[in-house]
């Protein structure tokens, strides 16, 4: 206890140094997808390779790639049998446009109350500082329990092109036990959170074969089945009147969900006025029998994603068009597996087709769905999440996926604990983009008593 205490009590008195650092990496713009930034993105690797060699790391190495350099840097434990963590993070940010809608410079990082403003304050480099400098107020203070590893990467923002091939060469360099990402965020400023379970993916594409070539509806119409009421046909019989799939067997293997996981889900709280206001809709929609929360993390969905048929310009066209297409996609949950899921959209569609036309279905992409909360480590971080906020972490399950988790599960072995201290009002991808500094210095505190969690 004293240990940890002497940690965060290292990295409180040193806050207001420490902030100036997060400050001058936020004044790099390390924009990935825009090439006039190549340079900026070598500064940035740059910028914490000598920052992680003050701190002492015992091996630090920016690796170049295609596109942009990865950074790894190691900080070894004197203990014979300590286990590793690898910290997860991306120095790239997002382009700042449309520029004209930031109240200051998106790259001049500005202080307002408890906020720090500029691109990357909370997406994500204040989470990476806040996980170097957790590192170094423990270094600063105590005998690191735990080999940490960090892996850094430049391209997160353009899809991580070069990490599945880095993650497969330098499996050895990146072995380890625990997998913090710290790049997803909170519930709330008041709820301490913990990403548990992602949703996998099926995406098809639907073609409906009629005529061999656009025909006249005058001529042909009502003797000539139209691939276009026939695909919209199809789409309607894809879901029941409640809002589920329709699909036979689509939910046979969905993991329920437990009474005591409906109990954490709900702690979250109502977020159904700002989802209407977010989206401008004027109703929500949904799965009859569960809640908004549910839906978007531990419900399966089915969704037409683009339509095309027939004559889409200017004016009025009388065809019957000779074909018509669907892209299809499938969110998963665990434990559906997507080439089954795949198999019975393919055969439920084959069996509602009408032999007037000609149907085929490709496969775009197919990933599974993601649980973690077996992740290792995954109590220790919890505790230190629940005793910094004074209360127990909320358990989320996300509707959407992140790559780099389900990658480095593959390769590295490994799952990874998702948690983060951005919140959702802090506009990443957006103009004045933000960071919330009070959950930030909690955030930092967290981390070391995670950090010193593996010192018993
Ligand atoms: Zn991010």
């Amino acid at each position: 206890m004293d240990k940890e205490l002497s940690a965060i009590n290292y990295f409180l008195e040193n806050q207001d140094a420490l902030m100036e650092q997060y400050l001058n990496v936020l004044r790099i713009p390390s924009v990935s997808t825009d090439p006039a930034h190549k340079k900026d993105m070598e500064r940035t690797a740059e910028f914490l390779k000598d920052y992680f060699e003050k701190l002492g790391m015992d091996y630090i190495e920016i690796f170049p790639t295609k596109v942009h350099p990865i950074v790894f840097a190691e900080k070894k434990s004197a203990l014979p049998d300590a286990k590793t963590l690898l910290i997860y993070g991306h120095y790239d940010v997002q382009p700042p446009d449309p520029l004209h809608e930031w109240n200051t410079p998106p790259f001049e990082p500005n202080k307002v109350g408890d906020y720090i403003y500029a691109r990357g304050a909370s997406d994500m480099k204040g989470q990476i500082m806040a996980s170097i400098f957790a590192l170094e107020s423990v270094l600063k203070t105590n005998d690191l329990p735990i080999n940490v590893k960090f892996i850094i990467e430049g391209e997160e923002e353009i899809g991580s092109p070069s990490l599945v091939d880095f993650l497969e060469d330098h499996t050895e360099l990146l072995k380890c036990d625990m997998i913090l990402n710290p790049d997803a965020g909170m519930i709330s400023a008041t709820q301490p959170t913990i990403v548990y379970g992602l949703r996998g993916m099926v995406y098809i594409e639907l073609r409906i074969d009629g005529p061999k070539m656009d025909l006249h509806s005058g001529l042909f119409g009502g003797n000539i089945a139209n691939p276009a009421n026939v695909i919209a046909d199809i789409i309607s019989k894809l879901h029941n009147p409640d809002g589920s799939v329709a699909i036979p067997g689509f939910y046979d293997k969905v993991r329920p969900l437990t009474p005591e996981e409906r109990e954490l889900i709900a702690m979250a709280g109502s977020l159904e006025d700002s989802y209407i206001k977010l989206t401008g809709v004027p109703r929500l929609y949904g799965e009859e029998g569960f809640t908004l929360l549910e839906r978007q993390g531990a419900r399966p969905t089915l969704d037409v994603n683009g339509l095309y048929s027939g004559y889409i310009e200017e004016g009025a066209k009388t065809i019957i068009p000779a074909y018509a297409k669907a892209k299809i996609s499938c969110r998963l949950v665990p434990d559906q597996n997507p080439d089954d899921i795949y198999r019975l959209i393919k055969s439920y569609i084959a069996s509602i087709v009408p032999n007037t036309v000609r149907a085929q279905i490709f496969k775009h992409s197919l990933g599974p769905a993601y649980l973690a909360d077996d992740a290792p480590g995954y109590e220790n971080l919890a505790n230190a999440l629940s005793e910094t906020w004074g209360k127990p972490v909320t358990l989320k399950r996300e509707g959407g996926s992140i790559p780099v988790a389900t990658n480095m599960q593959e390769i590295l072995g490994v799952k990874s604990l998702l948690t983060g201290f951005g919140l959702p009002d802090d506009a990443i991808h957006s103009p004045n983009e933000r960071q919330h500094l009070p959950t930030w210095t909690k955030g930092v505190q967290a981390l070391i008593r995670f950090l010193m969690s593996f010192a018993e």
